[in-house]
């Protein structure tokens, strides 16, 4: 993967003029309001972009794992919060493609390959974060349903979403925790299903974060993902494959913060020259856009190895993740820095993509997880 395809390069280009006219005028309202981005979810729905990743079989468009962390980059480029409607939905389904049986598929799939739903990934727990199999959500057998009680924390796209990818305990009792966790595909509609209150957050307003509960939520059995007992595995592979698509969430939003900077300084003057002209902000953004460059092709890398099932993908994407939001932070905190009392404004998107970079750092575990994963996977 050294070079992107025609294909890739088209998609990018349709993506960011969807991004920059439909995207862009809309993210400052939706931050300050924080309010669902629903122009965004509109135009992402009208151009095919919202799942792109869904297989052809499904009625998706069958993009690549590429063609969907470019959807996901352009889109974080101007907007973070509306990034989150392709990367959640990836997110919800991977664990259906991955280990779903194909009725399961035909039931799920269609639906948000059309964009007349979207799916949520509920894996943490108040009290299970990053120790996520501590998990204390639990679904008991009754005929042939599932019946789910608890809560689940930090939901991305909770209430806008109709279908939810559920990880609970069936098997208390098994050797490890781990071993005793399925997963589910739960609808909206189903009974004793209940969404929230939203949380209040530091970034990505636009995009709900929201506890969902279970009180004797009864789910039909054929809606379990793969065998009892496989849920938590399935919801870790998942990550693999969705890890790097929040480093092109990363990514997108550091782009987007060095194009506003270095327009900055090319148009501002101090001292009766360009800022541009001063080598010491010169430096600031060479390292930025260095820094843009290798996270970019790490992030790359890694969804070509996750898509291919190569050996060392867990690595990659950890290592992926860890590295775009580690570089996505650095970025924008310089960026608010080049712009001067401007970039520390409202007035001036950075403000708002450093707020939202932090969250890549945090989410999909966060980067002390991240290193964890890497360490283990070279220490083994
Ligand atoms: C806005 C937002 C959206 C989210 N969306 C979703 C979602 O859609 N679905 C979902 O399931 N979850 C979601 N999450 C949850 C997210 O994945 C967790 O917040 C994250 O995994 C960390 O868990 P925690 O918050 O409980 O932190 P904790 O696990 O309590 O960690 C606190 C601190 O301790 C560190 N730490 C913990 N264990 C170790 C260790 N062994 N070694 C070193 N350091 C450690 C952490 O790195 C962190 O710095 C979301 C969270 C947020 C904030």
């Amino acid at each position: 993967m050294f070079a992107l395809t025609e294909d890739h390069r088209d998609i990018r280009a349709a993506i960011r003029e969807i991004a920059e006219k439909e995207i862009a005028p809309h993210a400052a309202e939706v931050d300050e309001q924080e309010r669902y981005p629903s122009e965004a979810q509109k135009a992402l729905t009208a151009a095919g972009f919202q799942a792109v990743h869904i297989p052809e079989e499904f009625d998706g468009a069958g993009a690549d794992a590429i063609s969907t962390i470019i959807v996901i980059e352009e889109i974080a480029r101007v907007c973070a919060s509306s990034s989150l409607i392709p990367a959640v939905n990836k997110l919800g389904s991977m664990p259906i493609l991955l280990s779903g049986s194909e009725e399961l598929k035909r039931q799920v799939l269609p639906s948000i390959a059309a964009g007349d739903a979207m799916i949520s990934y509920a894996l943490s727990e108040r009290e299970a974060g990053s120790d996520a199999a501590a998990m204390r959500t639990r679904a008991v057998a009754d005929g042939d349903d599932w019946v789910l009680n608890g809560t689940k924390c930090w939901i991305t796209n909770a209430g806008v979403s109709t279908w939810y990818t559920v990880m609970a305990v069936t098997d208390p009792d098994a050797a490890r925790p781990a071993q005793g966790i399925s997963a589910f595909v739960v609808h909206s509609g189903d009974p004793g299903f209940v969404v929230g209150s939203k949380e209040r957050k530091l970034g990505i307003k636009g995009s709900p974060t929201r506890e969902i509960h279970f009180e004797n939520c009864r789910v039909p059995g054929d809606r379990m993902i793969g065998a009892p007992g496989t849920g938590f595995a399935t919801a870790m592979a998942t990550l693999d494959h969705t890890r790097p698509t929040i480093g092109a969430q990363a990514v997108g939003i550091a782009q987007g913060a060095l194009d506003i900077a270095v327009d900055y300084l090319r148009e501002r003057r101090q001292f009766g020259r360009s800022l541009a002209e001063f080598q010491g902000l010169q430096f600031m953004v060479a390292d930025a856009a260095m820094q843009i460059e290798a996270a970019r092709t790490l992030v790359y890398q890694a969804a070509a190895a996750a898509e291919r099932g190569d050996a060392n993908t867990t690595f990659l994407a950890a290592a992926a993740k860890c590295l775009a939001s580690d570089t996505a932070m650095k970025v924008t905190v310089d960026a608010v820095q080049l712009l001067g009392g401007a970039g520390f404004t409202r007035d001036f998107p950075v403000e708002r993509m450093m707020r939202d970079a932090k969250i890549t750092q945090i989410y999909e575990g966060t980067n002390q997880i991240q290193r964890l994963v890497m360490a283990r996977s070279l220490l083994r």
